[in-house]
């Protein structure tokens, strides 16, 4: 059975042709620029050259068409005819309450997915017209979404309530639903096969670190816990994004230093975070250089970056007890061992104890604690498409 997984963002979508025989990726590609003068589509193939296609793009039809003559292109395709695409994965990213699952897409699951674009304005609408489009060129293939606050669904209410007046919840569904679902699911779950336990008997923090960022308490193989929220603009410092802070900010931006609302938004999504302390970038890469050449506000970003990291682990110690268990994933989490030994230093109470040589480690599971550590700490590279294809396969296979 192959699995064609889509992640459909507004001018860019990636995909993956997942073959479930042996859960190997046959080719993943990126298409850029849609709707922009210059569309180009990326697809890689092991041992092959890169395949490149710069053709007009000029809506997510056009660029999903275009993924699939790439697929069963003669010379640079990995598969015949489209029939042998079982089904579409589709990622998308709120769910609103309504989905704790994965589900086979029908009209009224259509229905329901408009109606949370409110709740994620940004990044559902981009995700439907994926769908619509690739509904359009594959009438009768079977589609599932998989929604990135899914997993998060087994929150307890002390969890998902903000201390605001109720009926901002029950009216207009304002609550923390959490986000990057779909990876702490997937890092969690190995993380238990790695130590040989059931994840019914462990409690796991899983580090999403990326450009956007996120932490996730893991109990018992539930998420209770999240750095996310309403929206992913909560929680740790990321790239761009300012995470949490004084929600008074944001009035006095707009009372006293007359932003649009337009404004302040754009600068708590875009300007902040680790960029706008460093003034240098939005890449840990660039801010990393500038602090080892002496740049006090890069040295600045990432003090702050993994002092609320380390701030988001202690309280998810806290509000499960205790932790077995830590891991790193995604951009920085899988390739920063700098990162990680200052996140973890100072944790030594908890019972974490980094090995400093095993941490060495980029983009490889491995177990990255010395053998003495009560808390084992783990590098998990994520793989959202992986666990879109199985959630995939699972539902088609009913
Ligand atoms: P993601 O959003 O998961 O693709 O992660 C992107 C982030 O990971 C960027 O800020 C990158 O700077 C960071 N990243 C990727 N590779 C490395 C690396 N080798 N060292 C430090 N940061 C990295």
């Amino acid at each position: 059975m192959k699995i064609l997984v889509i992640n459909c963002g507004s001018s860019s979508l990636k995909y993956q042709l997942i073959d479930m025989a042996n859960e190997m990726a046959l080719a993943k590609g990126l298409v850029e620029r849609i709707g922009i003068e210059g569309s180009i589509l990326t697809q890689k193939v092991e041992g092959r050259d890169k395949y490149v296609v710069k053709e007009t793009m000029n809506d997510h039809n056009d660029a999903i068409r275009i993924v699939l003559d790439a697929l069963v292109d003669k010379e640079n395709g990995v598969i015949k005819n489209m029939e042998e695409i079982s089904a579409v994965g589709h990622r998308v990213v709120h769910g609103g309450e309504k989905y704790s699952k994965s589900v086979i897409i029908d009209d009224e699951v259509m229905k329901e997915l408009e109606e949370c674009a409110k709740l994620a304005p940004l990044h559902n609408p981009p995700n439907i017209i994926g769908i619509n489009a690739c509904k359009k060129l594959m009438p009768n293939t079977p589609m599932v979404v998989v929604f990135d606050t899914a997993f998060h669904q087994t929150m307890p209410e002390k969890a998902y309530i903000y201390p605001l007046p109720y009926e901002l919840y029950t009216e207009h569904k304002i609550r923390k639903y959490g986000f990057h679902g779909t990876s702490h699911k997937y890092v969690s779950n190995v993380a238990a096969e790695m130590i040989g336990k059931d994840i019914k008997d462990l409690k796991i923090i899983t580090c999403h670190l990326g450009n956007g960022g996120s932490v996730t308490a893991v109990k018992n193989g539930e998420s209770i816990d999240t750095t996310m929220g309403f929206t992913p603009l909560e929680g740790i410092a990321m790239g761009t994004r300012s995470g949490n802070i004084d929600p008074a900010i944001v009035t006095f931006l707009i009372k006293e230093l007359n932003y649009s609302v337009e404004e302040a938004n754009n600068l708590l999504n875009k300007k902040s975070g680790v960029l706008g302390i460093s003034g240098v970038s939005s890449d840990f890469r660039d801010i990393e250089e500038a602090a080892s050449n002496g740049n006090k506000r890069a040295e600045l970003a990432l003090d702050v970056f993994h002092y609320r990291v380390k701030q988001a682990i202690g309280s998810y110690a806290a509000v499960m007890g205790g932790v077995d268990c830590i891991v790193f994933t995604a951009g920085l989490g899988e390739n920063a061992p700098e990162t990680r030994e200052a996140i973890c230093n100072g944790l030594e109470f908890l019972g974490v104890n980094v090995d400093k040589e095993k941490n060495n480690v980029r983009g490889k599971a491995t177990l990255v604690s010395a053998a003495d550590s009560k808390v084992k700490v783990f590098v998990i590279p994520t793989d959202e498409e992986l666990m879109i294809a199985r959630d995939t396969k699972e539902l088609i296979s009913k």
